[in-house]
């Protein structure tokens, strides 16, 4: 199935209305899943999903094999592999991750994941901030700690790289994917760039508290984000913060993720073509959806954000916050893809940075909880 809906989302703008109603899905289900993980209805709801899903692409494909080019890979040159990162490493700590058990906020295994995570950025001799704080969760206060590394460029101005480490508070939860992934992104970004000097500074974040602790409605979610977008803000370090790119949930073994409509364009323009110039454009699609995520509150501070995830994990996206988001279903490759992407696109975002940024920071207002656009 999953193979189709790639086809039909990159070749068909002649077939829109089907792809549309795709889209529109694609949105509503993170909105409503979030907020309804296990209940009934979200069942149902996942079960029409599916079914319209599957109405969307049979009729992609009639239209796809009538008319679509013979491969959606972009040109681009074979094996361009300049970046240093290392699939297998980001395996490692993948595996490393999800055998300290389920890490959600405030348990010993994220215990365990945060002085892996500072042993790991110790090594690579970077200067580490831990910024603690206490979540205020409908379960009570929870202790979290977001970790920030740095690495100085020529220039004070800052470029986050960034992303969740702890998972879903569910049992049995491994969060291969979502958790694991993008902490081991950021860890691997952060070992290539500490031997470079950049032209701005580099920081390396790891955000605790993403996942909701019971529901993802209100401001039951994206407690690190909140809590060091509200602090930096607070100490007018915001300003400093030229642009900032997260990745969530980029381990899938397939890796497909739609353009984030809540993100500033040109980032993700600037992103997207470095993905097809490198050659990894088959993984970054050409259609959109709205995601809520950690970028949200650095957006609402005015900071050029970016989100890449692909929220399409498994048939009809059934391994997200499951039992089935577990280490088999993973590859270092598609992290190295990512991570490859945002380090060969830094460059493009410094000089636009030198410049003056695209003054058209945000196309839509603050993410208003979903709704098809
Ligand atoms: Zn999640």
């Amino acid at each position: 199935m999953r193979l189709p809906i790639t086809a039909c989302v990159t070749r068909a703008p002649w077939s829109a209305a089907a792809c549309r109603r795709f889209l529109i899905l694609g949105r509503a289900r993170k909105t409503g899943e979030k907020s309804g993980d296990k209940s009934p209805h979200s069942k149902l709801f996942a079960a029409a999903q599916l079914l319209a899903v599957l109405l969307a692409v049979s009729s992609c494909q009639d239209r796809a094999s009538a008319t679509a080019p013979a491969s959606t890979s972009p040109a681009a040159p074979a094996g361009d592999d300049g970046s240093g990162i290392s699939a297998a490493k980001a395996f490692e700590h993948m595996k490393r991750m999800v055998d300290f058990g389920p890490r959600p906020s405030g348990s010993p295994a994220i215990k365990k994941t945060q002085e892996y995570i500072l042993s790991e950025l110790k090594s690579y001799g970077l200067k580490i901030t831990e910024d603690d704080f206490m979540g205020d969760t409908p379960k009570g206060k929870i202790p979290m700690k977001n970790i920030i590394a740095e690495l100085p460029g020529a220039s004070g101005d800052v470029v986050m790289l960034s992303g969740h480490y702890d998972t879903k508070l569910l049992p049995g939860f491994d969060g291969a994917n979502d958790g694991a992934s993008s902490a081991a992104a950021v860890l691997e970004m952060a070992r290539v760039l500490s031997k470079t000097k950049p032209e701005y500074t580099i920081w390396f974040v790891f955000f605790d508290g993403e996942e909701a602790v019971v529901e993802w409605m209100g401001d039951d979610n994206t407690y690190g984000s909140r809590h060091l977008a509200a602090k930096l803000t607070a100490e007018r370090g915001i300003k400093r913060v030229k642009a900032m790119l997260l990745v969530d949930m980029i381990g899938d073994a397939k890796l497909d993720m739609m353009k984030d409509a809540d993100s500033t364009p040109w980032l993700v323009d600037l992103v997207w073509k470095t993905a097809q110039r490198i050659g990894n454009g088959k993984n970054f699609l050409a259609n959109e959806a709205g995601y809520s995520d950690d970028h949200i509150a650095f957006k609402n501070a005015g900071v050029p954000v970016l989100d890449m995830i692909d929220f399409n994990y498994g048939p009809g996206n059934s391994y997200w916050h499951t039992k089935e988001d577990t280490i088999d279903k993973v590859s270092g490759e598609s992290v190295k893809i990512v991570c490859d992407t945002v380090i060969k696109a830094l460059p493009e975002l410094f000089k636009l940075i030198k410049s003056g940024l695209p003054a058209e920071t945000q196309r839509v207002p603050n993410h208003a909880g979903g709704g098809a656009h």
